[in-house]
């Protein structure tokens, strides 16, 4: 093994209303090492973050297996070493900010894991910067941008040293500006070493992945890097899925024959394809 994360035929019900089951994820597997970035996409109600909750052990599997570095999410002795490891940010940023300055705030997850003060001030510097917030914080957080409260959210989660951050729509409630800083936050980090798994509608923020999964019905149906995931457009588009703008500019000029490579996902490589 040696994956960050391994899943194996994972699958998930939850209690239904009328005493029905819903199967949320059937069969999963996937496997993830040290250092990747992958985006899930994927429509409403495909299990993309009943899958990033096992990640973190918020839920266990109904069967089969979920490893995080090595550790069985199911071993209660490992709860709390799999939750340091993987940090989770979800898409409401007012809903994850805890404290009225946004060092608090970002010292709160470190204070709860019983770390020195001493130690707990480096961590708080080192996060915000990580993030490029360290002017703002002495600020309260209520004053920040949508996007600037996000990169708190991931400072607060760095804080605690995780090897993996898992972000479950990040940026749906942000503003494009907001929405840019966070990604770019993110590949940031990626390049120095975290392992990121991206959960996002938006395609032009998937095509930074490493690696692109298709969630549909609660199952993995399409997996690859972005390059081979976008350039099935008309699979995309039947799943209900967008694909990036380029990605479609590209196919619609194939199908009028003009004679382009099916690799291009992003405006750069349009242009340059066009106007060579
Ligand atoms: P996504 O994040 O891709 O929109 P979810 O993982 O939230 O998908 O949901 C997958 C399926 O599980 C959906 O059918 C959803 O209605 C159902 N579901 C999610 N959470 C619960 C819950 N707490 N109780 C019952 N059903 C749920
Ligand atoms: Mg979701």
């Amino acid at each position: 093994m040696g994956e960050l994360i391994y899943i194996e035929n994972l699958r998930h019900t939850y209690p239904g209303h009328d005493g029905q089951e819903v199967a949320a994820l059937t069969d999963i597997n996937l496997t993830v090492k040290q250092g990747e970035f992958v985006a899930v996409i994927g429509t409403n109600g495909s299990g993309k973050s009943t899958l990033a909750k096992h990640l973190n052990a918020l839920i266990l599997p109904t069967a089969g297996k979920c490893l995080i570095a090595g550790m069985d999410t199911t071993d209660p002795a490992k709860v709390w070493d799999i939750r340091q490891q993987v940090g989770m940010v979800f898409q409401n940023p007012d809903n994850q900010i805890v404290a009225a300055v946004v060092e608090e705030d970002v010292a709160f997850g470190p204070e709860n894991l019983g770390v020195p003060p001493v130690e707990i001030s480096r961590r708080v510097t080192e996060a915000l910067s990580l993030v490029n917030m360290e002017d703002y914080r002495h600020h309260g957080p209520h004053l920040l941008s949508g996007g600037q409260k996000q990169r708190v959210a991931i400072a607060g989660v760095l804080a605690m040293r995780p090897k993996c951050l898992v972000l479950d729509e990040p940026t749906a409630m942000l503003d494009p500006r907001g929405r840019q800083e966070v990604l770019e936050t993110v590949c940031r980090l990626n390049q120095e070493g975290i392992t990121v798994i991206y959960i996002t509608h938006f395609m032009e923020e998937a095509v930074a992945a490493h690696r692109v999964v298709v969630m549909e019905q609660g199952k993995i149906v399409m997996q690859g890097t972005p390059a081979t995931v976008f350039c099935q457009v008309e699979k995309l588009k039947a799943m209900g899925l967008d694909v990036p703008v380029s990605a479609e500019v590209a196919d619609c000029l194939r199908r009028q024959g003009f004679p382009l490579a099916d690799d291009i996902i992003s405006d750069e490589q349009l242009v340059v394809a066009l106007c060579p």
